[in-house]
């Protein structure tokens, strides 16, 4: 009946879903939660605006492939995503950059450091945090412990439970210190909005003659993992399983559960035109929650009244009903657990593991398109 079951509808198992398509397989898709789109799905909301339920999503990409392959689906709402900082009170661009230094030093101060940093680093390079702390130079030092104290270290108390030094050290260079004037949050060519919203685009994406999608179906209901093989339905399923959950859940967490991070986001909704004038407010070294985003101008929505914004409130997830997985902590205990988990898999010949759950990793959108975009070429017909 399929030559292929993708479990998940999120990036991952939406585009690997359609690829496998397109190349004439049989497909379903078992979608655990009663809608497709993964956390990037978005939803009006009781006052009609487009809220991302599960977090700010901002797409952005250098891969043509991967915006190629989206861009069947979707137009796109273009904008140059920026990010502030509430530093007491005061707004700094984020990533920290030349701007900011003019913003934070007097001027014959801020002078003399960024050529300084232009001389150590390059115009237009981009310095982790943590490698900048690590300068022998007194004046780049002194930067880097002022962009340490005031942009990294109490967001990342929140949201991780530790400090820069104990987290991986790729978490913070995703943000790191941008010598140039680009005020923006990334420098890809592309970055935006589907113009509809995600939950359009990968409805479009999943609308496929040889697509079957199931919504509120958890494969473990109908599916079995067990000495090498795969039962469907109660019968040997000898086509590919792709699956895009948590590996931990697959095997009922029978060594105990890998750690993530997981966030309660709290929407509000105001009568005024505007909350906060911008898209998106990290509060860096105030307020027990990490950021504010104001969504009209993260999707240029215009037709609704009123405001929607979401706080994001860090805690450890612990499994309990209704919690979310969002970030894998990746350390060495943790990533020997999950190839604890993952050593249960072999034997399981046509079994895929994709995306950031499947393979316990942080994971952009447009990389995890580009991932499930190769894997489907390689496996597929
Ligand atoms: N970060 C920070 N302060 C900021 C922004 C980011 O300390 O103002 C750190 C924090 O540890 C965060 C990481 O950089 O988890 C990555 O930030 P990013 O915005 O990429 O996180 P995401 O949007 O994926 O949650």
């Amino acid at each position: 009946m399929y030559d292929s079951i993708v479990i998940g509808s999120g990036a991952a198992g939406s585009v690997m879903a359609r690829r496998l398509a397109d190349a004439g397989e049989r497909v379903l898709v078992l979608e655990k939660r009663p809608h497709i789109g993964g956390n990037c799905y978005d939803v009006p909301d009781a006052y009609g605006i487009l809220i991302h339920q599960y977090g700010p999503h901002i797409f952005h990409t250098n891969e043509e492939d991967v915006f190629r392959f989206l861009s069947e689906f979707t137009d796109w709402y273009f904008f140059g995503h920026e990010v502030a900082a509430n530093v007491h009170g005061t707004l700094l661009p984020v990533p920290f950059n030349l701007n900011t230094l003019h913003m934070v030093y007097n001027a014959a101060e801020a002078d003399k450091l960024e050529e300084i940093l232009i001389r150590e680093y390059g115009e237009g390079s981009r310095v982790p945090i943590m490698r900048l702390r690590e300068n022998p130079n007194p004046n780049i030092r002194a930067i880097a412990e002022y962009v340490y104290e005031n942009i990294f270290l109490h967001y990342t108390m929140k949201q991780w439970g530790q400090t820069p030094e104990e987290i991986d050290a790729e978490v913070t260079a995703r943000v790191p210190v941008l010598i140039s004037r680009d005020n923006r949050y990334f420098q890809d060519k592309y970055q935006g909005m589907p113009k509809d919203g995600y939950t359009a685009m990968f409805h479009k994406m999943l609308s496929h003659p040889l697509i079957t999608v199931r919504t509120s179906a958890d494969c473990k209901d109908c599916m079995e993992f067990a000495d090498g093989k795969v039962l469907f339905d109660g019968k040997a399923f000898d086509g590919k399983v792709v699956y895009t959950g948590a590996l931990d859940e697959l095997f009922d967490c029978e060594y105990g559960r890998l750690p993530y991070r997981s966030l309660d986001f709290v929407f509000e909704h105001y009568k005024e035109d505007s909350y906060q004038g911008r898209s998106v407010v990290n509060y860096t070294v105030s307020e027990k929650f990490t950021r504010i985003t104001e969504f009209k101008y993260l999707t240029g929505q215009v037709d609704a009244s009123g405001t929607t914004i979401v706080k994001e409130y860090p805690f450890a997830y612990t499994g309990a009903e209704g919690e979310v997985p969002y970030y894998a902590i990746i350390n060495d205990k943790n990533l020997a657990l999950y190839q604890k988990y993952k050593k249960k898999l072999t034997g399981f010949e046509h079994v895929y593991l994709l995306g950031r759950l499947a393979e316990y990793k942080y994971y952009n959108i447009d990389a995890i398109v580009k991932k499930a975009l190769m894997l489907a070429d390689e496996i597929g017909r």
